[in-house]
């Protein structure tokens, strides 16, 4: 028999519920594995068969569908902080749902992709941005036979650490810091975020996430020298991350180009014979469109167009990562962690193509002056709130104030102004700064 069973029973029959829990109940043996209920309602008694634990038959359906090279959640190096199994998610699933219950996850949403809030709610942010991201790496882990569950905790958190401003803002901190011989990058922000910054949880500072995760927050984008970064020793940096978490920076790419284009248009900052006349991949997709729909709107055409680019750069990103895990003879974890390379990636063919997109974006929209405009405007607040609070360290949050008495200064400064949405950098700027 496989399943739970509920039995209920009333109060006066409390005493069945000693038989219940370790003896044989009639034709079927089980063990209660929780007893709940109240003074006024009916015990729920949950009684779990033997050999049918849900944490097998999760590893069972694990190993039915993952490839020898994937990452298995048992292999998994474990939490900072022990804790007991969840009875029916993996680890990684709990990774993932501590994620999305997160406060820095919450505040994607008010955060830049490339246009701010002013511009339109149509476009993009950082939250719509992140669940494409989730949903492209979804779909090519579960074609590569990967771990499905690490790669969506993944994808949720990949740019938790984005300051406001976008890339603008990122870099703008990163000059500040520089002036006080530090730096500010996004990803080690986010590990920095889901280490301590997230008080959540009574038994544990932080989110007290997997060893894979936080690996993969810090090492999904880019490699750390050891030498440079020995704070950062455990997360086994002389080797490469399991292609979960290389997967992730492939699909953000193809993510953030696609809908680039998209909003880029919308917003009627980018046009179709620019467009098309940039990016002969593009025209190529475009003429076919238009063969198999000529009755259709311009807007409808592109649309399709832009799905086509997307289906074609994902479709790319899957087969030519199969044909090199097979080149390569990649049978294991193992074997991935000690390439010299990453797995993941697309083709020569589509690659240049993708390096096209990005160029013409970065020439095109991002430099665009309108988008520009409402930049400067984020990364100035940033400037001088930094300066404010350097100033007047009284003026910080109790946390972070307290922070400060054992981190310098700028770090503490800098940690606050990175945790802002682009909102409360806007009204924090306007309350102390009086703009
Ligand atoms: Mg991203």
């Amino acid at each position: 028999m496989h399943g739970d069973l509920i039995i209920n029973y009333s109060r006066q029959h409390a005493s069945a519920s000693t038989s219940l829990t370790g003896r044989s109940c009639g034709q079927f043996r089980g063990n209660a594995v929780a007893l709940t209920g109240s003074q006024d309602f009916d015990l729920v008694c949950y009684i779990r068969f033997q050999g049918d634990d849900p944490q097998e038959t999760m590893r069972r359906n694990e190993d039915n569908h993952l490839a020898p090279y994937a990452m298995r959640v048992e292999e998994s190096q474990g939490r900072r902080y022990a804790e007991a199994p969840h009875p029916y998610r993996n680890d990684y699933e709990r990774d993932r749902d501590r994620i999305l219950h997160s406060r820095a996850f919450r505040r994607l949403e008010n955060k830049t992709q490339v246009f701010t809030r002013r511009y339109s709610d149509h476009f993009r942010n950082r939250l719509t941005h992140t669940l494409e991201v989730a949903q492209i790496s979804r779909t090519v882990a579960k074609a590569l036979g990967l771990n499905g569950d690490l790669v969506e905790a993944l994808a949720l958190v990949h740019d938790v650490g984005h300051p406001p401003g976008g890339h603008s803002g990122e870099s703008e901190l990163d000059r500040l810091m520089r002036k006080h011989h530090d730096s500010f990058g996004h990803n080690l922000h986010a590990l920095r975020i889901v280490e301590s910054f997230e008080q959540k949880y009574a038994a544990f500072p932080g989110l007290n996430l997997t060893f894979e995760v936080r690996e993969g927050i810090i090492k999904h984008s880019r490699d750390y020298l050891p030498s440079t970064h020995p704070e950062l020793k455990e997360y086994r940096l002389e080797e490469r991350p399991p292609l979960e978490a290389q997967l992730i920076d492939v699909a953000d790419e193809i993510a953030y180009n696609c809908a680039d284009l998209d909003d880029g248009y919308e917003a009627k900052l980018l046009t179709l014979p620019l467009i098309r006349e940039s990016l002969p991949i593009f025209d190529r997709i475009y003429r076919a469109s238009e063969r198999k729909y000529p009755a259709a709107v311009e807007k409808l055409k592109f649309n399709e167009a832009l799905k086509r680019l997307l289906d074609a750069l994902v479709t790319d990103l899957i087969e030519s990562t199969r044909v090199r895990l097979a080149g390569k003879g990649i049978q294991s974890l193992g074997q991935v962690r000690s390439c010299t390379q990453r797995l993941v990636a697309l083709g020569p063919r589509m690659r240049w193509e993708n390096q096209k997109v990005k160029e013409f974006l970065y020439a095109r929209l991002y430099s665009h002056q309108n988008v520009n405009s409402e930049r400067k405007r984020l990364t100035g607040c940033i400037r001088s709130l930094f300066a404010y609070y350097l100033k007047h360290p009284k003026s910080l949050p109790a946390f972070y104030f307290d922070e400060a008495q054992h981190e310098p200064l700028h770090r503490v400064v800098c940690d606050y102004i990175a945790g802002m949405t682009d909102h409360y950098l806007l009204d924090r700027h306007r309350k102390l700064l009086g703009e």
